[in-house]
């Protein structure tokens, strides 16, 4: 049994179950959230009380690192095998505000995007709420760096593991744990409507992400086929209704795809379809593929989109490219490249 695996109130049952005392579990939490997950470390917890009856088979369990690579630029990015041989991949991310991690969701993925290199073998499997939290403690053990914040970015639709995702949260928010702020985290979705507002309800403090990509519906069901389920206008929908309940400002992830999605027209109806909306665009230059047809859009074009979008009163930046010379920027992580 991965101790990674519980939430707070589980560990302190099962420590209590095992006729132990409750505090144990704040204190087996405060050192796995500090990255001491031996048993042998832990220096105020008896060694007896691992093999109590009942408690003999807990254990917290790291992925194990089987390739690192590091960018120019800082970036690092970490290949991790899970127990049963699935593997994903995290990077790590120095910026100005502190150290943020982009970890996976789920072992491949079964959104289907075409632009996209997460999802060529469709979905392996969902990640528990304690490899994610795995693969930030493996990242911090491997870098030897603190991590401040947390983007779901990496493989994977996170609203497609939405249990997972939301114990994950919970596990990394609490107090006695790691106690990351929930505005420390960030979740990107395709669009999966039901759980944006759910997700709005649960979390309404999570910044939330949405991979737009295209302003025409036909358009975006070419390239992501999660739009035919879940169309623009009822995504855009939610959207409002997302911010209209949390406050919160929603950020919409719009990757350039050369000839694809960013000429004039693609930009007039994108401004079209933000407006009036408590929003910011993310410009992606896209990060190509080589098993993939699409080019991407020069990083002058994604200015020029910036700035147009900014005039017409939608705040808009050019996301900062980071480690692409190691296929870690966004839509180039895959299982496994070795
Ligand atoms: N499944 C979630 C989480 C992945 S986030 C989601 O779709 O939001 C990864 C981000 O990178 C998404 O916005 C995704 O659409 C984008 N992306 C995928 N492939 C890309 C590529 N080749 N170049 C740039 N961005 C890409």
């Amino acid at each position: 049994m991965n101790i990674l695996d519980l939430e707070y109130s589980e560990l302190e049952k099962t420590i209590k179950d095992a006729g132990l005392p409750g505090f144990r579990a704040g204190q087996i939490f405060g050192w796995i959230a500090k990255g001491v997950t031996e048993p042998e470390k832990m220096k105020n917890v008896p060694k007896a009380l691992w093999e109590t009856t009942g408690f003999e088979e807990f254990r917290a369990e790291l992925p194990d690192v089987a390739r690192v690579q590091k960018s120019s630029d800082g970036t690092v990015k970490c290949l991790l095998k899970m127990k049963d041989g699935s593997s994903v991949e995290a990077v790590f991310m120095k910026y100005k505000y502190g150290n943020s991690i982009c970890i996976s969701s789920q072992a491949g993925c079964r959104m289907g995007c075409r632009f996209c290199a997460s999802g060529m073998n469709g979905l392996e499997r969902d990640l528990s709420a304690g490899e994610m939290y795995g693969e930030i403690l493996a990242v911090e053990k491997e870098t030897g760096e603190k991590i401040s914040h947390i983007v779901v970015m990496g493989t994977g639709e996170p609203f497609d593991n939405y249990d997972n995702l939301s114990k994950f949260i919970r596990i990394i928010n609490h107090p006695k744990g790691r106690n990351l702020g929930m505005r420390n985290i960030t979740v990107s979705t395709c669009g999966i409507i039901p759980r944006i507002d759910r997700f709005g309800d649960d979390f309404p403090q999570v910044n939330l992400a949405i991979s737009l990509h295209a302003s025409s519906d036909a358009e975006r069901s070419e390239i992501m086929p999660v739009n035919k389920a879940y169309p623009l206008k009822d995504l855009i929908d939610a959207c409002r209704r997302y911010t209209e309940k949390t406050g919160r400002r929603i950020t919409f992830e719009y990757t350039l795809i050369r000839g694809v999605n960013d000429d004039s027209k693609h930009l007039d109806r994108l401004a079209e379809l933000l407006r009036g909306m408590l929003c910011h665009v993310n410009l992606i230059p896209l990060n190509e593929v080589k098993e993939k047809e699409f080019k991407s859009g020069t990083r002058e074009r994604a200015e020029e989109f910036s700035s147009s979008l900014n005039k017409r009163g939608i705040p808009a930046t050019v996301r900062r490219e980071l480690g692409s010379d190691i296929d870690a920027a966004c839509g180039q992580l895959r299982a496994n490249n070795m």
